[in-house]
């Protein structure tokens, strides 16, 4: 079960109701995608559920898939991007240090330039 269905504050379930504008690229019955407002490479997108899970964490622990789901969801965002074969990288910051700042789980689906390892 997630922590709430939706959490009044939360910038992404206000996306997922609609109530925020967003450059949705892809629905899903349990997930959204949208490109990031702050795109830190060529293809930038966020994959949320469309429930309130904070972290991947949380994701993780409920066990109903949804982690499973945004894997598959990020594979075709970077098939229909371009970068499926060159390579992608999917992200999920967990907790403020990793530097989440939006606290309802999102993927980065990050691709289309060199992606240096270890992240900054
Ligand atoms: P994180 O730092 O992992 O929590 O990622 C949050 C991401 O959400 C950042 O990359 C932001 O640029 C992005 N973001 C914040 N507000 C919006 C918005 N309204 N629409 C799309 N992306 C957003
Ligand atoms: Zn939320």
């Amino acid at each position: 079960m997630p922590v709430a269905v939706s959490e009044p504050d939360c910038l992404f379930c206000k996306i997922a109701a609609g109530k925020v504008p967003a450059d949705i690229v892809r629905e899903g019955e349990r997930t959204l995608a949208f490109r990031d407002i702050n795109p830190q490479a060529p293809v930038h997108v966020l994959i949320i559920p469309r429930d309130h899970y904070p972290t991947a964490a949380a994701a993780g622990a409920a066990g109903e898939g949804l982690l499973d789901e945004i894997a598959r969801e990020a594979h075709e965002i970077a098939e229909a991007g371009g970068v499926a074969e060159g390579g992608y990288r999917l992200v999920f910051n967990t907790g403020a240090d990793a530097g989440q700042t939006v606290f309802h789980l999102h993927g980065h689906v990050l691709g289309g330039r060199g992606l240096e390892w270890p992240p900054g």
